[in-house]
C-alpha cells in the first residue's frame, strides 16, 4: 500500500473529522483498516506462515485457508481484548493526534464517554507505549546533549545539577546548520553521572556523531565510545545555558509548558517516561503535512505493538 510517495491523504488516512467518520463507519471498516496496515506488505498466517489470502469472519477473525487457524484481527495489537468498540479507540487516536497538544485523560473520558478516568488514562498510556516505537533510529550529525529537571519544588543546586526531589531528564537533539533542529530523544535518568549519561548517548546517538555538551564531567568519556565531543565550558564563554545549548533549552521549555498545560503538571515520576515518549513522537513529527498523517503513523505503530496491561503500566518503570 505504501509507495515511494508515502501514504496518500484521503485514501490511506482521513484528512478531516468528516472523512474520519466515513472511513470508519462501523466495526468492520475499522477491522479492515487494521488488517490493511498490519499486513501492508502482504498477509502471512501467524501459525503456519501461509501467504494465502485469509477469510475474514463476520466476528472479525482471520481464518487461514491452509491450516484452518483463527485469530482475532486485533490479536497482538494494542486493541487486543478490548471491550470497547474499535471506533472508540480510533476516535481516541484521532483526538490525540489531531489536537496540537494531544489530549488529557480527563478530556478523553469526557469526549468519548468512557466509564472511568482510569480507562481513559490507561488508553492514553497504551497509545504512548505505541508511540515509543517511533524512536528506534539513532540520532546523527551534530547532537546537543544536556539534562533538565522536571517537577518537584526545590531549586537546583550548583548549575542545576544534583538537585533533589526532581526528575532528571536527559535530552538529545540534532542541530542543523545554519539553523533549525532535527529529531529529539529523551529519557529519565537516575543521576547526572557518566554511568547514566554515557549509556543514554550510546542508546540514542550513532557513533561518529559530534556531541555538543557543556563542561560537565559526566560527558568526558564520550570519545572512548566513538563520539566526537565538542565541549563548551559555560564559565569560559560567559553565555547563559540557553545560548550554548539552544536546542535542549527549547525542548526543555516546550516540554515543561506541555506538561503544565495539557496535563496540569499532574505527572508522577514513575509515569514521566510515557509522557516523554508522547512528546518525542509529537516533536519528531512536527513537520508532518497533516494531522491525519500523524493519526496514520500512530495507527501503523499501534497494530504492531504488543499490548501492555493496566497493571504493567501502573507498576513498571520502563526505563530505570
Ligand atoms: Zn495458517
Amino acid at each position: 500500500m505504501e509507495n515511494k510517495q508515502g501514504p496518500i491523504a484521503g485514501i490511506d488516512y482521513p484528512r478531516t473529522f468528516k472523512e474520519f467518520d466515513s472511513f470508519f463507519a462501523d466495526e468492520a471498516s475499522c477491522r479492515a483498516y487494521i488488517f490493511r496496515l498490519r499486513w501492508a506488505n502482504g498477509y502471512q498466517c501467524l501459525k503456519c506462515s501461509s501467504n494465502a489470502p485469509p477469510w475474514i469472519t463476520s466476528r472479525g477473525y482471520i481464518h487461514c485457508r491452509e491450516c484452518g487457524s483463527e485469530i482475532s484481527i486485533t490479536a497482538r495489537t494494542i486493541f487486543e481484548s478490548t471491550r470497547n468498540p474499535l471506533k472508540t479507540w480510533f476516535l481516541a487516536m484521532w483526538l490525540v493526534t489531531s489536537q496540537k497538544d494531544g489530549a488529557s485523560a480527563l478530556g478523553l473520558q469526557r469526549v468519548l464517554g468512557l466509564g472511568s478516568y482510569q480507562t481513559a488514562w490507561a488508553w492514553l498510556h497504551k497509545l504512548r507505549h505505541a508511540m515509543v516505537r517511533s524512536g528506534r533510529a539513532r540520532l546523527s550529525g551534530h547532537v546537543e546533549v544536556d539534562e533538565t529537571y522536571i517537577g518537584g519544588t526545590k531549586r537546583g543546586g550548583k548549575r542545576g545539577r544534583g538537585a533533589s526531589k526532581k526528575n532528571i531528564v536527559a535530552i538529545a537533539i540534532e542541530v542543523h546548520f545554519p539553523k533549525g533542529f532535527g529529531r529529539v530523544r529523551m529519557r529519565r535518568i537516575a543521576d547526572v553521572s557518566g554511568a547514566s549519561l554515557i549509556p543514554f548517548v550510546c542508546d540514542f546517538v550513532e557513533p561518529g556523531a559530534v556531541i555538543l555538551t557543556d563542561g560537565w564531567c559526566g560527558y568526558n568519556d564520550l570519545p572512548k565510545h566513538g563520539y566526537i565531543h565538542n565541549k563548551t565550558v559555560l564559565s569560559n564563554t560567559g553565555d547563559p545555558a540557553h545560548v550554548a545549548m539552544p536546542g535542549v533549552h527549547r525542548i526543555s521549555a516546550l516540554l515543561k509548558r506541555w506538561l503544565l498545560s495539557t496535563h496540569q503538571g499532574s505527572v508522577s515520576a514513575k509515569h514521566l517516561d510515557y509522557y516523554l515518549d508522547e512528546y518525542t513522537f509529537r516533536f519528531n513529527r512536527r513537520t508532518s503535512r497533516s494531522r491525519g498523517l500523524l493519526f496514520y503513523r500512530l495507527m501503523e505503530q499501534a497494530v504492531v505493538t504488543v499490548p501492555t496491561s493496566y497493571r504493567n503500566i501502573v507498576d513498571v518503570n520502563h526505563n530505570i
